[in-house]
């Protein structure tokens, strides 16, 4: 390819950085400060954990950092030999190697590694994974670890689901009262609601922007972009930095400035982030002049039924609606409505090996989507940390083809 594009960057990217370096300080120094510490999935009640002054860490957020970093591959060979298989999930046996080894990317921000829990909190909705790994933890600190567990692939959302899962929900509340030697006060509660839900609607017209031809915004740019919409839900700085953010992008969008200069192809990303090799990526549909405008996974952080009136049935709804816990059917469903939305013209499904329940290409849904909507599919296969399990050569020239196969749509 004889010519090199440049990825556009956001002004408002350094204000993210400042965001997000102040809540891995005050993250790390919460427990000299005397407070307690909740591990909790990227789908649990972070809500609840926050109103209750916990100081909240997300696990997944390191998963990915340590992708991002490829400090993964090498860290997962410890995780095995303390018997996590190599094919379950990558976060979970790279994060388990970081502990083992002492080694974590917050180490080159000049922090402490992640902070020791006092208590982790997972919601299954995503996978049973998350349980198994806050379990390890749970014994090697003997500390307690709590959950909540929601019935997966969920067709039709009903009212027995959404009543078990605030009940479970609920019941978590005097176990944490205990940690966190705090009752939990509901004005506080409903306020971490009602800041967790602006902080998902910023977040959704955020990613909606991506909707315009040309799309100011692409998918590698949401996975940067999201940092404050995973870790600080629930507070302030993030509905601040998704305002500023989405000024920048209508801004864009209102001088037509699109974020793959001469915009051909839109195309949908199905499935995880190929974390250490998203530079890559992003700089080959850049030169290939297509956008990957729209991805479930950024979209996997939109909460729209939270209800600062209706705390716990709210939640329970929010974090049971979520697409990686839903049928085929609606997963179908909902991807057809984003094709129809941001107007794309190809779907690309990442095979990550060692997550199965974000790789949507498995039991024909590509196909099926295929015969539905008439457009063309690419199925990468890889995993979201795992590098040995990623070709990039064989990926490079796949999406090429794919491409040129646009072209002759
Ligand atoms: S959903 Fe996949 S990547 Fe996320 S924690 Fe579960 S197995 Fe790991």
């Amino acid at each position: 390819m004889a010519e090199t594009a440049e990825r556009r960057d956001f002004e408002a990217t350094g204000k993210m950085k400042a965001v997000m370096g102040k809540y891995f300080v005050e993250l790390t120094q919460g427990p000299d400060e005397g407070r307690k510490t909740a591990w909790c999935t990227s789908v649990g009640p972070a809500e609840l954990l926050r109103a209750l002054g916990l100081n909240v860490y997300f696990p997944e957020n390191h998963g990915a950092m340590l992708g991002a970093t490829r400090m993964a591959t090498d860290l997962i060979p410890l995780a095995n030999a303390r018997g996590f298989s190599p094919d379950i999930c990558s976060y979970l046996t790279s994060d388990v190697g970081s502990y083992l080894k002492g080694e974590s990317p917050l180490q080159k921000m000049k922090l402490p590694g992640p902070p020791k829990a006092d208590v982790l909190v997972f919601n299954t909705n995503q996978c049973r994974d998350v349980k198994d790994w806050f379990q390890f933890y749970a014994r090697e600190w003997d500390v307690p670890c709590l959950g909540i567990h929601t019935p997966r692939a969920i067709g039709d959302l009903g009212d027995s689901i959404i009543d078990d899962v605030a009940r479970q929900t609920e019941a978590l509340v005097g176990p944490l009262e205990a940690v966190a030697g705090a009752k939990l006060d509901p004005a506080r509660l409903a306020e971490t609601i009602g800041l967790s839900r602006q902080c998902t609607v910023l977040w959704k017209a955020v990613l909606e922007t991506a909707a315009n031809v040309p799309s100011p915004l692409t998918f590698f740019d949401g996975t940067i972009q999201m940092g404050p919409a995973v870790v600080l839900r629930g507070h302030e700085d993030a509905v601040d930095y998704y305002e500023v953010l989405l000024a920048e992008l209508e801004g864009r969008v209102a001088d037509g400035v699109a974020a793959v200069e001469g915009e051909r192809f839109r195309i949908y990303w199905e499935g995880m982030p190929i974390w250490g090799k998203l530079k890559g990526l992003s700089q080959q549909f850049l030169d290939l002049k297509t956008c990957v405008v729209a991805s479930t996974y950024c979209n996997s952080w939109v909460f729209e039924d939270l209800d600062p009136a209706d705390p716990f049935r709210s939640m329970a709804r929010a974090y049971s609606e979520i697409f990686i816990c839903r049928s085929d059917d609606r997963k179908e469903r909902y991807i057809q409505e984003m094709v129809e939305k941001f107007k794309i013209d190809g779907i690309l499904f990442h095979d990550a090996k060692t997550c199965p329940n974000n790789s949507n290409n498995r039991y024909q849904m590509p196909q099926r989507l295929q015969e539905k909507l008439g457009k063309p599919y690419l199925v990468v296969n890889g995993d979201l940390n795992d590098l040995r399990l990623y070709s990039e050569e064989q990926t490079r020239t796949n999406i090429e083809a794919f491409v040129e196969q646009l072209a002759e749509a």
